[in-house]
């Protein structure tokens, strides 16, 4: 069956010291609390990487990652990252294609697959996230939006790379405002892209994929939208800067 995963997304959050002392009273309570098989990712600013996975060494429901890569494999792009810089840290995940991503620093699409396959390549696993706006939304374009954004971002991989993705749903207008999608609404999307991958990779492909709803996701509202039948997990901001509300929400999954 698919991983259940919850994933925090630090955004631009948190100096060196702050991030190690987070990630260290997480990690305590991840350890004593949480009972499941799913695994909590938390995705930092680059510069916590190496330490953070020096300190979750042992921690086998914790795994770090980034929150982006530079599309290219190495070279005179000043001021970027490599996915293999990376993964040479001991960071397992990539978080590509972010709402914040996309719009300020006009990722588009395109340049989201460029950014998988060099991921890829480099043996990280994206969460590759997807999502409309409130205007698409309004404008009764989420479907085809997301449809979009599959077939262009990673529909061009073949099956054997495919399967390392997870997926993250987030509508951009449910994204650090306080507004979350309805466990209805969420649900109702999360299956169209599950259907979206089977007709392109068959059906036990999408029955394996890993799919994060992230949006205004707190300990509160978690259970309703985790109890989906086609969520499993989430990816979150806000509350993962906060170890008692990001560790609530991994337990979610305890069983
Ligand atoms: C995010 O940034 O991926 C996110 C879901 O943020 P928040 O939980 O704060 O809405």
């Amino acid at each position: 069956m698919r991983k259940k995963i919850v994933a925090g997304n630090w955004k631009m959050n948190l100096d060196y010291n702050e991030g190690l002392s987070l990630f260290s009273e997480m990690i305590n309570m991840i350890r004593d609390e949480v009972t499941g098989k799913q695994e909590a990712v938390v995705c930092s600013p680059f510069i916590h990487l190496h330490s953070l996975v020096q300190l979750s060494k042992g921690y086998d429901k914790v795994s770090v990652g980034a929150q982006n890569a530079y599309q290219a494999e190495s070279g005179a792009y000043t001021g970027e990252i490599s996915a293999k810089m990376i993964k040479s840290v001991g960071a397992e995940y990539v978080i590509l294609g972010h709402s914040e991503r996309r719009q300020y620093f006009g990722e588009t699409n395109d340049l989201l697959a460029k950014k998988t396959d060099v991921a890829l390549k480099n043996d990280l696993k994206p969460i590759f996230c997807i999502g409309e706006t409130l205007q698409e939304r309004e404008a009764n374009q989420h479907f085809g939006i997301i449809k979009s954004q599959l077939q262009e971002g990673v529909f061009h991989l073949e099956e054997d790379q495919f399967v390392k993705l997870v997926i993250a749903y987030e509508p951009v207008w449910a994204i650090g405002t306080g507004v979350t999608a309805s466990s209805d609404q969420a649900q109702e999307i999360h299956a169209f892209i599950r259907i979206e991958i089977a007709a392109k990779y068959g059906q036990e492909v999408a029955n394996n994929t890993t799919i994060l709803y992230g949006g205004s996701c707190n300990p509160k509202n978690a259970p309703e939208l985790f109890a989906q039948p086609d969520i499993d997990g989430g990816l979150i901001g806000g509350a993962s800067l906060k170890s008692r509300d990001f560790v609530d929400i991994v337990k979610v999954f305890n069983q």
